[in-house]
């Protein structure tokens, strides 16, 4: 969402295929996660699009709510949600190029120092700059993506201790595996951080806030929400994975949906879409929704799908085109104009609800929920429901 460069999505023409956020199931989500979680903090994480539900307005519905803390991953998502005016701390939680550091102090955005060398630079370039730059320190206990290792971090910490043009606000490390059924390894990872944090306590020192905790180990590791947790997909209700224990309710806020624009009758023997994927031996009603993996519907959801139209599911047939796709009602009605639900929830004739979910489109894509909602491109206006506006 570059600033001077509106997307489709906003030329304020509504297509059919829209994206609704329910700002109100945002707020019941972070509820719900900071009253499990106190007294530690929330820290909702905001990267890709804010999971797909807009970067901007989900950044401002939570400064509205008063969190303590936003999380981006890219130095670019924090530059764009000051230039539309959001105040509240924002901490980069991706690796830096030292040429950043400027613009980290220019927006007032908190970098993460990952390596002594960041950290060194970081702090020559406040020096230069006559500023301090916020800080919080990285630490891998076994995900090996960024950060200083576990066993090496004393020099991190002490190099901390010296710089004086620094503000070092925090202490963080990452999980691996905190969403799985086995947290053999989490807990390892937990152990290894706790080490880390002694180096505070040998030295009579306090240490700065620590935080560690993802959506899996909010729901598994309370033992892992020290002062701050960050949430990410379970903040926008989603559950991190099949095996993980449920132990908060939350609810999506997202629901993706269409019209049908096409109806057709199909003649048995008749094939559906590009590569002829798909046929029937009988007679049958075919719609065509107009939404396709151009928009991120995945196009190996092709054949494996369904969609809700009037409160029932029905197969999606033939394969996904980029800009559409067609549905198999069997011999039932539907009429241009139906909605036509790909993700969320609807309810049907005998007041029942009939809900397709994040986890059963990342099943049948074969990936999993964060990529389904991260995948929604900026083709698909959002919507927003609820909230203060
Ligand atoms: C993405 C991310 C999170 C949030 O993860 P969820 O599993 O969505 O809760 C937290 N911390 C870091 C460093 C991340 O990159």
């Amino acid at each position: 969402m570059p600033i001077n460069q509106p997307t489709i999505a906003d030329n304020g023409i509504v297509r059919p295929t829209h994206v609704e956020i329910d700002l109100d199931r945002l707020t019941d989500n972070y509820q719900a996660i900071q009253k499990v979680v106190a007294p530690a903090t929330v820290m909702p994480i905001l990267k890709a699009n804010a999971y797909g539900h807009g970067l901007v307005a989900v950044a401002r519905h939570f400064a509205t709510l008063g969190v303590p803390y936003l999380g981006v991953a890219f130095l670019e998502e924090g530059i764009l949600l000051r230039e539309f005016g959001i105040t509240t701390p924002i901490l980069v939680l991706g690796g830096i190029l030292g040429n950043q550091v400027p613009l980290f102090l220019d927006y007032d955005l908190t970098l993460t120092a990952s390596s002594v060398e960041k950290l060194t630079q970081t702090n020559d370039a406040a020096r230069t700059m006559g500023r301090t730059a916020k800080v919080h320190l990285k630490i891998d206990t076994g995900m090996e993506r960024i950060g200083v290792h576990y066993y090496s971090a004393a020099e991190l910490l002490e190099t901390a201790l010296a710089c004086d043009y620094c503000q070092v606000e925090a202490i963080f490390s990452h999980f691996a595996n905190s969403d799985a059924a086995d947290l053999t390894s989490a807990r390892t990872q937990l152990a290894r951080f706790n080490e880390v944090l002694d180096f505070y306590r040998r030295r009579g020192l306090p240490a700065p806030r620590r935080h560690m905790a993802n959506s899996g180990a909010i729901l598994q590791m309370p033992e892992s929400h020290l002062d701050m947790v960050r949430a990410g997909i379970l903040l926008y209700g989603v559950y991190p994975s099949d095996e993980v224990q449920r132990t908060i309710p939350v609810r999506p806020a997202l629901s993706w949906k269409s019209q049908v624009v096409y109806f057709k009758v199909v003649q048995p023997g008749h094939p559906v879409s590009y590569g002829s994927t798909w046929q029937s031996d009988h007679m049958v009603r075919v719609v065509t929704v107009p939404v396709g993996y151009g928009d991120g519907y995945f196009r190996s959801l092709s054949n494996h799908s369904e969609v809700i139209i009037r409160g029932k599911r029905y197969p999606v047939i033939g394969r996904v085109c980029m800009d559409q796709m067609m549905v198999n009602i069997e011999w039932e009605s539907a009429y241009n104009g139906d909605e036509v639900i790909l993700l969320g929830e609807a309810g049907n004739a005998t007041g029942e609800k009939v809900t397709i979910t994040c986890g059963e489109l990342a099943r049948w894509a074969g990936t999993i929920p964060y990529e389904i909602l991260t995948n929604i491109n900026t083709r698909v206006p959002r919507i927003y429901l609820g909230g203060d506006e």
